[in-house]
């Protein structure tokens, strides 16, 4: 098995009660098989009291019963009750993996963390580039149906699109421009499957492509769109919602400063997570579009806090905890992103002009 992943990947280390947020409160934590198998074989004192906090949800599920919203075993100075009583290796799957995430490609594997936690964004979103490795790693493939001419495709159009994301010599809102129009160009090549056509599209020159000028009609119509949608979304806070109007409602718009660096990461940070997915649905212009409007409603959303490094990596790492963090969210997005012609390629370049 191959295994890629992002340099900032090693580096992680959950600080427990260091930590600024949680990730054991606000969503359920779903128990796997494996992990009730070994609580049902455990003996010791600490046993009944935590089989008694398992319960089947309505999905058929068994997760860890939450009390007022928080894992039961979340104590109040951040750590894991379970962890201290019975160890590290007593808990399940989810715990155990995340922020880490894992998609499979057959033979191969892509590993990273999520933006979702506040430590794996702060490495995220340092200022330095992000580069990938690939090193053989333990495990047996996955039965896959993907075309492999059309995955080393895609693989190639990743490429291109981080270096282009990371050519610091441009503005960032010329690159994310320059990287929709890429993957706009390549998008009805990959959905035919026609790889020779997609390297073709490649080697163009994209970056010397200059931009109309920003049609304020236009970008109104769009931040409406995005106000709406964005509001529509399943909370885990409400304040998010408070943050997403006064971010929207703010007529005054400008662009904030010192975030280039930032904003390339993240923008790295989405492409490498959903840009390969398209090669199970070869929808790779709706992951495209995804990327630029969470750049777009976060360039919104920072505006409103103070221009600090600190707060900005609270905004995206919040941003990422409402919206990728759930199922519901990303489907309701991705239907939109699918079928409103607010979210047309020209419209959302154009509000990447805006200054
Ligand atoms: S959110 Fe991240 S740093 Fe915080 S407790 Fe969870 S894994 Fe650890």
């Amino acid at each position: 098995m191959k295994n890629t992943f992002p340099d900032y990947f090693k580096e992680f280390r959950c600080i427990a009660d260091k930590c600024p947020d949680t990730c054991c409160a606000g969503w359920e934590v779903v128990v796997d098989g494996e992990s009730l198998k070994k609580y049902s074989e455990l003996e010791g004192s600490y046993v009944q009291t935590l089989r008694s906090r398992i319960a089947v949800d309505s999905d058929g599920d068994s997760i860890f019963t939450p009390i007022k919203g928080r894992c039961p075993f979340l104590l109040d100075n951040g750590l894991c009750e379970m962890y201290i009583e019975i160890g590290k290796d007593s808990l399940c799957k989810t715990c155990r993996l995340f922020p880490r995430h894992i998609t499979y490609f057959g033979a191969r594997i892509e590993t990273g963390i999520s933006l979702s936690c506040p430590e794996a964004a702060r490495l995220i979103l340092q200022d330095k580039k992000i580069e990938f490795s690939t090193e053989e790693s333990d495990g047996f493939p996955e039965p896959t149906s993907i075309d492999p001419n059309l995955y080393f495709t895609l693989l190639e159009a990743r490429k291109t699109s981080i270096d282009v994301l990371q050519n610091r010599n441009f503005s960032i809102e010329k690159r994310i421009s320059v990287f929709l129009l890429l993957c706009n160009e390549i998008s009805p090549f990959v959905r035919r499957n026609d790889c020779d056509s997609v390297r073709k599209i490649l080697k163009k020159d994209f970056l010397s492509v200059e931009f109309s000028e920003f049609g304020q009609s236009r970008a109104n119509r769009l931040n409406s769109k995005l106000l709406k949608d964005f509001s529509s979304l399943e909370m885990l806070d409400m304040q998010w919602k408070s943050a997403l109007e006064n971010a929207f409602l703010n007529d005054s718009f400008n662009k904030p400063h010192g975030t280039e660096n930032e904003f390339e990461n993240l923008m790295v940070y989405f492409v490498f997570r959903y840009f390969m997915l398209a090669v199970f649905d070869k929808n790779l212009i709706t992951k495209a579009k995804f990327a630029v409007v969470s750049f777009l409603v976060i360039r919104r959303l920072i505006l409103c806090v103070e221009n600090e490094k600190p707060e900005r990596i609270k905004v995206m790492q919040r941003y990422s905890k409402e919206v990728e963090h759930s199922a519901l969210n990303m489907d309701y997005l991705e239907t939109q992103l699918k079928k409103s012609r607010c979210y047309g390629v020209e419209n959302l370049i154009n509000l990447l002009q805006e200054k």
